[in-house]
């Protein structure tokens, strides 16, 4: 019997004000479907698992907290333990440390990267929040799961003061290359690798994640590793790797809701005889949004033949608009689109239909649906999730995926026309083989696909990563027995 504690940066809700009327909004996100999905799961139910407790800071009041979310909380079948954080201290952890230092360098930026102490200051008090927080009501089966960047020094405070703790760390982004993560300032690095080495198992997307860290942990820890165990401080440690998966049958399914399908006949009639490419990425810079359009923008040179007979629709969903290095990016994107359509509109066809936001999920099923080619080329990507959702989306297992092989998901969706994001040729030949596909080889490659997502969903995931987890405490009590 444990109780599972999941961390992350955010609770998963919001509160939302309309006068007097309060409510509260579940986020969306990866992480949060995925964890959404395992509590509603059998797999969760038949587990020895006797409550769920989700801890994250909190975006609302402690009197909302009290007032508002507590008595609404029942229906969301776990406890929220939030944590509130003044807002100054906040930003220098999130938008500075957080956003403007690990996640460029993570995802090979390092010349966005900004080095200041203070946010690397703000980032350790954080995560000591969390640690202080947490640690009076810690028991001794608890089993703690701690997700992402944002926290990556919180196993090590947690393990400090709780040395027998079952504690899991997942990294949703990439673990880059030693090379690149040496590059940060030598107390940052040493005291980023201990913290994660204060966990029982540290999880990644891919086999190459998992190899990064292990050689950062030997070069700056001097800590070796044998098949991605590690023995730190006289304990086990292991690296391994759990691509995320998706909800299969929430993309599979979302045909049958009315709305999708309404939606999806809209799209059909509006487009009628057009081929439709379609993309949704939040506005990162790792999205690689600016090198796609001039990829689009080669294509429709390098082909005359396809101009009036195909849209693309680009979607782009507003992301970290406070971060002066997101809000730039905005405007020469929007420039790009508009010099693409004024360049190649004619009276009855415009090619790039963009919008900029976030899109309610029935939307984006009926758009996966109708979809003919999705184009999804970030320059660099922990897993993405779009291209996994497109794939068990498509109808009758019609439609072609481009993928950027820098995605964390083109080591598991290798039947997807694989491109490099900054090559234009290639994505133009790309986008050209897709629109000609015959329909026997799509279906093939879509069924390959979907095959391999329905054999490791979400859920499969969660279970695999606490499995894991529970084998890694096994071996080590094996070795304090043998050591007696
Ligand atoms: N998403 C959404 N509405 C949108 C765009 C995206 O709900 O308008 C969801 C999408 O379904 C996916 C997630 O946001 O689950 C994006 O995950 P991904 O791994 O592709 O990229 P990230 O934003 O995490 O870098």
């Amino acid at each position: 019997m444990a109780r599972l504690i999941i961390i992350s940066n955010r609770l998963p809700f919001s509160v939302d004000h309309d006068g007097d009327q309060v409510s509260i909004r579940q986020s969306s996100g990866g992480l949060v479907s995925a964890i959404k999905s395992y509590f509603e799961s059998d797999a969760a139910k038949n587990s020895n698992i006797t409550e769920k407790i989700w801890m994250g800071v909190a975006d609302f009041s402690r009197e909302d907290f009290d007032r508002e979310v507590v008595p609404k909380l029942d229906k969301y079948d776990f406890t929220a333990l939030p944590i509130f954080i003044d807002k100054a201290l906040y930003k220098d952890y999130y938008n500075g440390f957080s956003n403007s230092t690990l996640w460029p360098l993570f995802h090979y930026f390092p010349s966005v990267v900004e080095y200041h102490s203070h946010y690397f200051e703000a980032y350790s008090k954080v995560n000591s929040l969390f640690a202080e927080t947490l640690l009076p009501i810690l028991q001794p089966d608890d089993v703690i799961w701690i997700h992402d960047y944002q926290l990556m020094l919180l196993p090590g405070m947690l393990r400090a003061r709780a040395p027998k703790a079952t504690i899991g760390f997942f990294l949703h982004i990439p673990f880059p290359s030693y090379e690149i993560f040496r590059t940060l300032p030598t107390d940052w690095k040493m005291n980023l690798l201990r913290g994660l080495m204060g966990a029982d198992l540290v999880g990644f997307h891919t086999y190459d994640y998992v190899e990064h860290f292990v050689q950062s942990v030997r070069m700056v820890l001097g800590a070796d590793n044998s098949f991605r165990s590690i023995q730190y401080q006289n304990r086990l440690v292991k690296a391994d790797l759990f691509p995320i998966g998706i909800d299969y049958k929430k993309f599979s399914n979302a045909g049958n809701e009315p709305e999708v399908q309404e939606l999806r006949a809209e799209v059909q009639k509006n487009f009628e005889g057009k081929k439709i490419i379609f993309s949704v990425d939040r506005l990162d810079y790792t999205k690689g949004l600016m090198d796609r359009l001039i990829g689009f923008e080669y294509f429709l040179n390098q082909h005359p033949e396809w101009q009036e007979r195909v849209v693309f629709m680009l979607n782009v969903v507003p992301s970290r608009d406070d971060i002066i290095a997101y809000t730039r990016r905005k405007r020469t994107i929007e420039e790009k689109v508009s010099s693409i359509n004024g360049k190649f509109s004619s009276i009855s066809w415009q090619p790039v239909i963009y919008r900029y936001m976030h899109l309610p999920f029935n939307e984006l099923a009926a758009l996966y649906q109708s979809a003919d080619v999705a184009l999804i080329t970030p320059l660099r990507d922990g897993m993405n999730l779009v291209a996994k959702e497109y794939v068990a989306s498509t109808v009758n297992q019609r439609g072609v995926l481009i993928l950027s092989e820098l995605a964390g998901a083109a080591s598991e969706l290798n039947e997807a026309l694989l491109v490099n994001p900054t090559d234009v040729q290639d994505v133009s030949n790309a986008i050209a083989r897709a629109l000609a596909m015959p329909i026997p080889e799509q279906k093939q490659r879509m069924a390959l696909m979907q095959k391999r997502l329905i054999d490791y969903d979400v859920i499969r995931w969660v279970n695999d990563f606490l499995d894991q987890l529970s084998n890694v405490k096994t071996e080590q009590n094996k070795q304090q027995t043998k050591l007696l």
